[in-house]
Formats: structure tokens, sequence, C-alpha cells
């Protein structure tokens, strides 16, 4: 039996980050970038209004008399057009936000702080400062500066600065192909109404989820029974792809036939036990560049499993650098107990008030009650050797979901 910092340690020691493809930047979001995103242009590419109003030179409207003063309007310069002529003393250019500003000025007053009067002319009644209300060319960024670095996890506003750099297409992480195989005699599909003994399979639905809430795409390659041939049948199809999640069937009951079947398959197994509740029998394994998790078949032992050391093996895959979820120390508001052997993960509720955090434990009945973890959002640790913790003590809880 191994320890769950150990577990971890091993699995991400056997996982490599995957090749890279290029992707367009519309499928792009929640990637992580492949190589340094250079721009082209300067940002913005010329002088440019940052208000509706008029193009000027300052010193005209600071006149020593002081303001109003009245200028002749040259020209009409709207965004997507360029200033033809040069703003001398005593004239301005109307211009709209986002317009390039004319040669010569080197202010824009607001339309609010001007009027317009007949013949062409604009009296300014306020004046302003040079420099103001204008954005300098490559006041963002500068043509050749890289403006987004390679493992860059990509967000909206990267992807729209990409946009802004004209990267139509940019280097990313692969995402790893994964494969779910659920075992059991008991389990049935979940348009059947469970007869007897049995009880629907739910397994591969919240691991796709879970895959998918990871950025990555699963295929649920159905359910083996518990029978050798039925397993070797279903494993050997899963293990064509990068990662493979089979839930049940490990641990040491006469049907739980799933590691000596991944042993006779070839698949080389680092442990087969974690010292942690829910979530006790766990095996791990690669077969060639295959990595291969069984995982405990009670759906919440499968989902904490999954949280714990799946989906950092999968960021791994796909390039990211920060693997684990948040943990975040909290004030616990209930008292706990706790069986005391081995590491545990409570489905807790996580909430901020007054600028510190609190955590309770949710009403669950243990690694078969998968609705009591709908009541949390997140995991609360309970170190190993401790049996109760008092209300006010310190605990770290890992963070799943939204505060
Ligand atoms: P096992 O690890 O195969 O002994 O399964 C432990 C418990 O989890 C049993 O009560 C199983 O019925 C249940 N279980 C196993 N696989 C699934 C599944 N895919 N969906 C729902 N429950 C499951
Ligand atoms: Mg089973």
């Amino acid at each position: 039996m191994v320890s769950v910092d150990e577990a971890y340690r091993i699995v991400l020691e056997n996982i490599s980050t995957l090749p890279i493809q290029e992707v367009n930047i519309k499928e792009a979001v929640g990637l992580c970038l492949a190589e340094d995103a250079v721009s082209d242009i300067d940002m913005p590419p010329f002088d440019k209004s940052a208000m509706d109003g008029y193009a000027v030179i300052a010193e005209d409207t600071l006149s020593p008399s002081g303001t109003p003063v009245e200028l002749q309007v040259i020209e009409e310069v709207t965004a997507g057009q360029f200033p033809m002529k040069k703003v001398e003393r005593g004239q301005a250019t109307k211009i709209m936000t986002g317009a390039a500003l004319p040669q010569g000025a080197d202010a824009v007053t607001k339309v609010e702080d001007t009027e317009p009067l007949e013949g062409n002319r604009v009296k300014i009644l306020k004046g302003v400062e040079k420099g103001k209300n204008i954005s300098p060319r490559g006041e963002d960024f500068q043509a050749g500066q890289v403006v987004i670095k390679r493992t860059t996890v990509l967000r909206p506003q990267e992807i729209g600065v990409l946009a802004m750099i004209g990267m139509e297409k940019v280097k990313v992480y692969s995402t790893p192909k994964i494969g779910i195989i659920t075992t059991g005699n008991e389990l049935v599909e979940v348009s059947c109404k469970p007869a007897r003994g049995q009880i629907r399979e739910s397994n591969s639905y919240s691991l796709a989820a879970q895959v998918f809430q990871a950025r990555a795409e699963a295929e649920r390659l159905g359910t083996a029974r518990d029978d050798r041939k039925s397993l070797i049948t279903a494993i050997k199809r899963g293990l064509k792809k990068d990662l493979l999640l089979i839930t049940g069937g490990v641990s040491m009951g006469e049907s739980d036939l799933v590691v000596s079947v991944l042993k006779e398959l070839g698949v080389n197994l680092f442990f087969e036990k974690i010292a942690m509740r829910p979530g006790k029998p766990m095996v791990f394994g690669k077969y060639y560049k295959t990595a291969v998790f069984g995982l405990p078949g009670n759906p919440v032992a499968t989902y904490v499993s999954f949280e714990l050391f799946v989906r950092p093996a999968i960021r791994k895959m796909m390039g990211f650098t920060k693997l684990s979820r948040t943990v975040i120390k909290a004030r616990l508001e209930t008292p706990l107990r706790s069986k005391g052997e081995r590491k545990e993960f409570r489905p807790a509720w996580l909430h901020p008030e007054d600028g510190k955090f609190f955590v309770s434990a949710v009403e669950w009945h243990g690694s078969a009650d998968l609705l009591g973890t709908t009541k949390g959002n997140s995991l609360l640790i309970v170190p190993e050797s401790v049996e109760s913790l008092p209300v006010g003590q310190e605990v770290e809880v890992i963070l799943t979901g939204e505060i």
C-alpha cells in the first residue's frame, strides 16, 4: 500500500506530455500553448483617438486669453478611414473613436467639450493637454514582441489577443485519447430499470463528465462482465488509447479480476492500493505509452480517485504546469470524526465569510453515496492519524467546484 503523496508522485513520474498539434484559435480555448506567440504588428497600429471629438493642437486650446477658442474644421475621419490633411495651427479634424489621428494634431477634445458653429468651425469649450485622449501607436505591444508565452493555458482573452496578432492557428499540446471501461455483472444500462440485484451503471457517465471538464474527451467502451474473456476483450481495445480508465473489479473479491487480467496482458503495475478513504483499491500501470488506471467501483471512490490522480495526469499530458486542484485552508464549522488509519477525503461545503474560509462536511453515507457529494463543492482532507477534529480547527480543503 502506498501513501496518497507517493501514489501521486508515481503517477506523474510515469506520464509524459503529448506531442504538439496545430489548431484553429476557434478551438483552442482551455488548451496549453506550445509556442511563444509573437506579434506581427504594433498595437494600436497607429496613433488612435480614444474619443469622439476633435483632433487639435493642444496649444491652440490652451490660449493665454483662456478658452473657448474657435478652430476651423478641415476634415472628418471615422474609424477605418485614414486622415488626408495635416492639422495646422487654428485647425481641427472631426474624429471618431478608433480613427487614426491626423498629422499635426497632438490631442483630442471630447465632443461634449465642443460646440459646432456655422461654416465648418467649432468652438472648443475646454482646453486639453498634449497627448490627451490619444492611444499612441505600440502602447499595448509592439511588432516582434512575445505577447503570450509558451505553456499559457488559453482563456478567452488570450484567444482574442492571438486574433489581434494574426495567429489564426496556434501550436498547442494535444489532448489525450481516453477510454472508459466499466466492469460488473450487476450493472445495467441507464435506459433499463434494474432488476433484483442489479444497479444502473453510472461511473462511465460521471467519469466522462470529469474528463470533459478537464478539457479532454473520453470514449465509453462499454461494460465488461466479471469474467476474464469479457475483460480481456474490452481492455485490449482500451490499451490503444493514451489513457485507459477501468472502474470496479480491483478489490479483493472473487469476481475482482481486473488486476490479474491487466498483468496477464502485460500491463506494468506500479501500485495496487493507496492509503486513503474512499478509494483504497486503485491500481496504476503502463502498457507501452498507455497509462492505465483501475479505479474503485464505488461511485464516490471513482470520483475522488479521478480528482486526485487522473485529472493531474490528463493535465500533464496536455502540457499544463499547474496539475492539482487549488487547496484552501479553512476553519471547520462542524466537528468531524474519522476512523483514523487512512487519509480521508470528505465531501464538504467551502465558503468565504468576512475574508476567511469556512468548511463543513456535508451529510454523506459513504463511498456509494454520490448524491451526498452533490451537496458539496470541495473535498475536506482529514490527515491519517487523526480521529476527531473540533470546530474551529484549521483544515485543508480541495476546491473541486465553485465557491
Ligand atoms: P467493485 O469495485 O467492482 O467491487 O464495485 C464496488 C461497488 O461499486 C459495487 O457496489 C458496485 O456495484 C458499484 N459499482 C461498480 N461499478 C459501477 C458503475 N460503473 N456504476 C455504478 N456503480 C458501480
Ligand atoms: Mg465489481
